[in-house]
């Protein structure tokens, strides 16, 4: 059984919304908190707690939900600080008496399945477990305004919810506190203390963050909703110079010709730029800072290989491959005869269909190295959509 406590009322900075009822991802922040919740299947019902007067706000918020949860309860009203809420929200389970009760904060929608799953675990009818996170910045101590000592940090946690207690121990320390007139205590381990109760730590969860300060509620909105995607451009070039032989291989395909091309690989420069302008979309140095000429291993390769390379780190980064341009600059071979079936390919590794590959080919009159016939060069255009990771369309 867990209960939810979501009777503060801190609002979102300059704005008039309680954090508990922000729209997030399309619904209130604790519509989701309670829905992580309820689809855990060791969970048999959630209650939530909220404040006097936030009837209507919590009904609206969880509308939907309720009509097919009946593991929702109905909500209690809680009290003047987050203990007081406790209380009473562990007071109204007391007739169904369960073993163990979670408590969480309403404002924490990011409680993963298996963070729920490790506190239920460790939670016993003589122990209580709560999650928690390492301290990994250094701390220091504020001393009259100025920079004071260094806090041990290895002797200290960071704090989460859901804390798992075995029912009637932490209802019964509930009650104790309040009666001695204990107020104001933020968690409930420390209460769990006071009856010497012993809490275990589980590892909590970077994610499981707390919507308390303007920027969480904006941080939390990208966990929900993926990134937008934006358009990033590459360009690739390469030449490679003719030697004997009896074809060349243009974007993976065998073209007939009194003359082949000279290179490590398989010389195959329509693709070779092609792989670099990905690379460069992607800012991730080129053909060759990924596969080293000096290396044996490239001799004679196919380079379709190194197309997939760049075509799987676009993957990595959760991007996606819009559209390509190449442009084949060479007096001859001809390149119209097998601009489809250089297409074709390209579109098959590419996984591109429609307009999203193209290919022209131009002489350059007959000037300069190409004009000479000495070799052939190609250029690239790659216009690839990638997670807008540094928030670069927020402005
Ligand atoms: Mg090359």
């Amino acid at each position: 059984m867990a209960l939810v406590v979501a009777a503060g009322q801190g609002r979102r900075a300059g704005g008039t919304v309680l954090k508990q009822y922000s729209p997030l991802g399309g619904e209130a922040v604790l519509t989701q908190t309670l829905r992580r919740l309820l689809a855990h299947p060791r969970i048999d019902a959630v209650r939530a707690v909220i404040a006097a007067g936030d009837e209507a706000l919590y009904g609206e918020a969880v509308a939907m939900l309720a009509r097919s949860e009946p593991r929702l309860l109905a909500p209690v009203t809680g009290g003047a600080d987050r203990q007081a809420s406790v209380h009473a929200g562990l007071s109204s389970l007391a007739k169904l008496n369960p073993a163990i009760v979670l408590i969480h904060d309403g404002v924490r929608p990011f409680a993963s399945r298996d963070l729920i799953g490790r506190v239920i675990g460790a939670t016993t009818a003589d122990q209580g477990a709560i999650p928690a996170m390492p301290v990994v910045d250094t701390l220091k101590r504020l001393d009259n305004g100025h920079v004071g000592a260094t806090v041990d940090r290895e002797a200290l946690r960071r704090v989460q919810t859901p804390q798992g207690f075995p029912f009637a121990p932490i209802l019964a320390a509930h009650e104790a506190a309040a009666r001695e007139g204990t107020s104001g205590l933020t968690d409930d381990a420390a209460i769990a203390a006071r009856v010497l109760l012993p809490v275990k730590f589980v590892l909590g969860e970077e994610d499981n963050m707390k919507i308390t300060l303007a920027g969480d509620l904006k941080r939390a909105e990208r966990m929900v909703s993926p990134r937008p995607l934006l358009p990033h451009t590459g360009m690739g070039y390469d030449v490679h110079g003719f030697k004997a032989g009896t074809n060349v291989i243009l974007c993976g395909v065998e073209i007939p010709f009194d003359r082949s091309l000279k290179g490590h690989s398989d010389a195959d420069v329509a693709m070779h730029a092609l792989a670099d302008a990905l690379y460069g979309a992607l800012a991730e140095g080129d053909i060759g800072s990924h596969f080293p000429p000096s290396d044996p291993a490239w001799r004679g390769q196919a380079s379709s290989v190194f197309l997939a390379h760049a075509i799987a780190r676009v993957a990595a980064r959760h991007g996606r491959i819009v559209h390509v341009d190449l442009t084949i600059i060479c007096e001859a071979p001809k390149i119209g005869p097998h601009r489809d079936a250089m297409t074709a390919k390209l579109e098959a590794l590419l996984g591109l269909g429609g307009h999203g590959v193209s290919i022209k080919a131009t002489t350059t009159e007959r000037l300069g190295f190409t004009g000479r016939g000495e070799g052939i060069a190609a250029q690239a255009v790659a216009t690839v959509l990638l997670p807008d990771t540094e928030g670069l369309a927020d402005g």
